[in-house]
């Protein structure tokens, strides 16, 4: 698709391997994924229309080719109020990132949309020189970091591969609701894992895509965070 193609060749004549939140953002959604909305601003007045056309709350992120790990440096400020705190928190995120990273190119600010809290999911595909892409499940946090709760699945993957993905994993009951907890809507969950199945098949210059946090819900899911790594030359 031609405007896949476009960011994907921007990315190498600036002879980077990491497309920017946007970037990937903007791929996931040509294939129909969830998204939270997002704008791009290079100056605090242009945050500030960003985030009254979006609606608040919003949340704040750095754009910075040398920045992947964006909390990590306090490239992030969620629920973020009003226009006096969008100002602010502009500030701060520049701020913060230049104490992190001195060197670090800074793009802008990418102000988003805020999702309304749900189940953490990870989503993913990375690719293995014998097999090819494929797919990971998990869910977030701990369940991902410490305890390692995830299923992998080569691509394409169907339908049923899919389902299996998400009831594999010894966390599936908290997908399913547990405690009073509304059940999830994995049937949307199933849905994202089919089109990244297909993406990634679709284009083998994709090394890597995280989509790290979805927020799932009772109806629908939403990726808040999409990266993407494409393979070092074409
Ligand atoms: P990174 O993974 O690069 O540190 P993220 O974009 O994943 O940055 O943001 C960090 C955390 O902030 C996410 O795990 C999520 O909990 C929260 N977050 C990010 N974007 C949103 C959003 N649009 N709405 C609500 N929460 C968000
Ligand atoms: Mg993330």
């Amino acid at each position: 698709m031609p405007k896949i193609d476009d960011i994907i060749a921007r990315a190498r004549t600036e002879n980077r391997t990491y497309l920017l939140e946007h970037e990937s953002k903007t791929i996931i959604q040509t294939y129909k994924l969830p998204v939270t909305q997002f704008k791009i601003a290079e100056t605090e007045d242009e945050a500030v229309k960003a985030a009254d056309t979006i609606g608040y709350p919003v949340v704040l992120k750095i754009l910075s080719p040398d920045v992947i790990h964006k909390s990590d440096v306090g490239g992030v400020i969620v629920n973020v109020k009003d226009a006096d705190a969008v100002r602010e928190g502009y500030q701060s995120i520049i701020s913060n990132v230049k104490k992190h990273v001195e060197k670090a190119r800074i793009r802008g600010i990418f102000v988003e949309e805020f999702a309304p809290a749900g189940v953490e999911v990870i989503i993913g595909a990375i690719k293995d020189p014998q097999f090819g892409p494929a797919l990971m499940f998990g869910l977030g946090g701990i369940f991902v970091e410490v305890l390692k709760d995830v299923s992998f699945r080569v691509a394409p993957i169907t339908k049923y591969d899919a389902q299996e993905m998400l009831q594999e994993i010894k966390g599936y009951p908290i997908l399913t609701g547990v405690r009073g907890q509304e059940p999830r809507d994995t049937g949307a969950l199933v849905d994202i894992l089919l089109k990244v199945s297909k993406l990634v098949t679709d284009y083998p210059s994709i090394n890597q895509l995280d989509l790290n946090p979805v927020f799932s819900y009772s109806k629908g899911a939403k990726c808040v965070d999409a990266r993407i790594i494409l393979e070092e030359s074409n």
